[in-house]
């Protein structure tokens, strides 16, 4: 069989372009349109992107394991005679089979089959599967298990080499895509620009260590890369952390080459501001200051990122910088990620602003038709402009007449994509970006993932404020809680009690917060016990916290809605119910809502016993410091770069091999390589961000 299938647009065999890596996918054998597109949707095009479409992990298939050694947790290869199959009918259909290896039987479990299926398992016949051992009622199971069936045990030899898995979509299976890459791996044999010297990199030359990589062959390789250090391994690593530098390096020059805004009135914004203030800046804050306002003056945007643990007092450096813009005759914008959020500002910005004449406008998506009709209006108008809001504010219907500046609240949830966004919609000038994040990101980490941002730290905090005694107890405990909230009430001072999500819906969430609710006012009944969870109407929900906010309740429940940002001086103790459920960040961020005034603070994290270790660790974690950075660094090591981000971010990074936080060290070095590389190497350099980025249009067009 010929290598290439014809094109299916019925192009003659005149026609077909000869096989090289630059040919569209489509035209291996196996890939007709339909497959075709589903690999448009894993970002490969061309034969090219196959190759650097890697295995996320490997599958050891390489040795039967007797069914007496099996472990629960791990994957095994198992071959077996089937001695028993049954079907049955309790809640839904189960298909139950039963294999013996001679040294013990292992149960297998199917609630997707088809007749065909169950047919072809004949007792008495051999099965090979491949699975995860789960400790079951009669010994080891596995469910779902992969599997292959044979008359004889010799037809079912296991694998010679390491199986590699890749990451797929729907409609292609890891057998598809490793015959496709089969196909790649051949072609780039013979490819010149793949062949070509990296200049600063040592290690195997790329087609070696992708070849390597994809199609394991000797028990050391094997060795080496299941250890995840096999020399390919790190050649790999270090070429797409280049490639993601240089992509940051050429995003940023190209988004500083457009034109914007010259903010002449920043540095007078910045004193008439502070005229307002009811408390005057801490250094930090003043540093901070400066360097946006120097910023704001020149006549390319801004692109800075502040950072600052919570209660660091970030609000007053995105005051300033809107200011400066409408001072300038021009618009900006503040998003937060959250409508309560997004309210909370517009309250607290209203005081400052109103102080100086100037009324801010509020846009959100569960707005009065009218409401937002009257706001887009004024955006669209010729005239200077303060709009607060959610992302809303940046839906293609928003115009702005003249948008200078975007702030942007809590940066962890906003990517490379969205500010590239961000840029269209300033018209012939680009805003400046102000993000800020209270999630403190560790140095290492930092490096790559905002290779494209300048960075300010506010490295201090307001004065005054007493650190928070953080203690976790067990939930035989909770009278002893209840007792010291009542305590603590009577003396005026208010408590946050927050719920956590028991499933991932809200409104389940929001269920399990009235239930809360109800059983802490039975059980405080002279409290004034107020609630606030997702599925309230905004306005309600609104009420609920300024009535808290006005001390008219003392105690708040509330689900982790109240996460980001808010801010009630007069509350000094946080309660977190099964605290074992959360994560650092999150645990951190909840943390940050109580210590903001003058009195002693306390957290108490509750948790369900037993505990397991990562929980322990991390509330641990959350006892002996207050340190965002420290919690971060733990965060980091204890869960990986992906979640701390959270899961869109880790998508723009869209690393395949690499991870800042175990590469860190391999990053400065690079970091000065591709600053050569851009200067002397361009072509190479835009090849390898093709190679990895994917897209180089990405980069290439902002
Ligand atoms: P962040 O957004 O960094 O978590 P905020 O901007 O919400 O923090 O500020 C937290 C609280 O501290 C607010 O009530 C704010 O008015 C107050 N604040 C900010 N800066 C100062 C300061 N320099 N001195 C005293 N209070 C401050
Ligand atoms: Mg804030």
């Amino acid at each position: 069989m010929t290598e290439f299938r014809r094109s299916r647009s019925g192009a003659s065999p005149a026609a077909r372009p000869a096989l090289s890596l630059d040919t569209e996918a489509t035209f291996l054998k196996g890939a007709g349109p339909a497959v075709a597109q589903r690999l448009r949707g894993l970002g490969i095009l061309r034969v090219r992107d196959l190759l650097f479409h890697l295995p996320l992990r490997y599958e050891d298939r390489r040795k039967h394991q007797s069914v007496a050694r099996l472990r629960p947790d791990e994957d095994a290869l198992v071959l077996g005679r089937i001695v028993a199959t049954d079907v049955r009918i309790a809640r839904r259909r189960v298909l139950r089979v039963v294999i013996d290896d001679g040294t013990g039987g292992l149960s297998l479990r199917f609630f997707h089959f088809n007749e065909a299926q169950r047919k072809n398992l004949i007792e008495g016949h051999w099965m090979q599967v491949f699975g995860t051992v789960r400790a079951g009622t009669a010994g080891p199971e596995m469910v779902h298990p992969q599997y292959r069936v044979a008359d004889s045990a010799e037809a079912l030899q296991p694998e010679r080499d390491l199986t590699p898995i890749y990451p797929l979509t729907t409609g292609i299976t890891q057998q598809r895509m490793r015959g496709l890459i089969e196909q790649a791996l051949r072609l780039a044999a013979t490819d010149a620009e793949l062949a070509q010297a990296l200049p600063g990199l040592d290690g195997p030359p790329t087609p070696d260590a992708l070849k390597v990589i994809h199609r394991p062959h000797s028990d050391e390789d094997a060795r080496q890369l299941l250890e995840q250090r096999h020399p390919a391994q790190r050649r790999l690593v270090r070429e797409e952390l280049l490639a993601h530098q240089l992509g940051m390096r050429l995003l940023r020059s190209r988004l500083k080459s457009h034109p914007a805004h010259r903010l002449l009135a920043a540095g007078d914004a910045v004193a008439e501001l502070q005229s307002v203030l009811t408390f005057s800046c801490t250094g930090a804050q003043q540093r901070v200051l400066a360097e946006t306002a120097a910023d704001l003056q020149r006549e390319h945007p801004m692109l800075r990122l502040v950072q600052g643990d919570v209660g660091s007092g970030k609000t007053v450096i995105a005051a300033a910088a809107l200011l400066a813009a409408y001072r300038s005759g021009l618009q900006a914008a503040l998003v937060a990620p959250t409508e309560l959020l997004a309210e909370q500002h517009l309250r607290n910005l209203s005081q400052w602003f109103g102080a100086l004449g100037i009324t801010p406008l509020f846009l959100a998506n569960r707005m009065k038709k009218a409401e937002r009709a009257a706001v887009l209006a004024q955006l669209a108008a010729d005239q200077p402009a303060i709009v607060i809001g959610t992302h809303a504010v940046f839906q293609e219907q928003v115009t702005f007449s003249r948008l200078a500046l975007a702030v942007v609240d809590e940066q962890h949830r906003f990517g490379v994509q969205q500010r590239i966004a961000l840029r269209d919609k300033g018209g012939t000038r680009a805003p400046h970006q102000l993000i800020m994040s209270a999630t403190p990101i560790p140095r290492t980490l930092a490096q790559t993932v905002y290779a494209d941002l300048d960075v300010s730290v506010i490295d201090e905090l307001p004065p005054g404020r007493t650190p928070v005694v953080t203690v976790v107890l067990s939930n035989e405990r909770r009278d002893e809680v209840l007792r010291r909230i009542g305590e603590a009430c009577a003396a005026g001072r208010q408590v946050y009690w927050v719920c956590t999500l028991i499933e991932e819906s809200e409104e389940l969430d929001a269920e399990a917060a009235e239930a809360t609710a109800a059983r802490l006012r039975n059980e405080l009944p002279t409290l004034h016990v107020g609630l606030v969870h997702g599925r309230m109407k905004s306005a309600d929900k609104d009420a609920q916290m300024r009535a808290f906010k006005d001390g008219i309740s003392q105690l708040l429940v509330a689900t982790t809605v109240i996460e980001v940002g808010v801010d009630v001086p007069n509350a000094s103790i946080m309660v977190i119910e099964n605290a074992e459920r959360l994560g650092l960040a999150q645990l951190h961020q909840l943390r940050g809502r109580v210590g903001r005034g003058a009195q002693a603070s306390q957290c108490v994290l509750l948790y369900q016993p037993p505990m397991g270790d990562i929980a322990r660790a991390r509330l641990e974690t959350m006892r002996s410091t207050t340190d965002g950075f420290a919690i971060a660094q733990r965060d980091l090591e204890l869960r990986g770069p992906g979640e701390l981000l959270g899961r869109r971010q880790t998508g723009d990074i869209g690393m395949k091999l690499a991870d800042p936080m175990r590469d860190a060290a391999l990053i400065p070095p690079l970091q000065s390589l591709a600053d050569r590389w851009l200067i002397e190497h361009p072509a190479l350099a835009r090849a390898l961000i093709a190679r990895w980025v994917g897209d180089p249009e990405r980069y290439a067009q902002v």
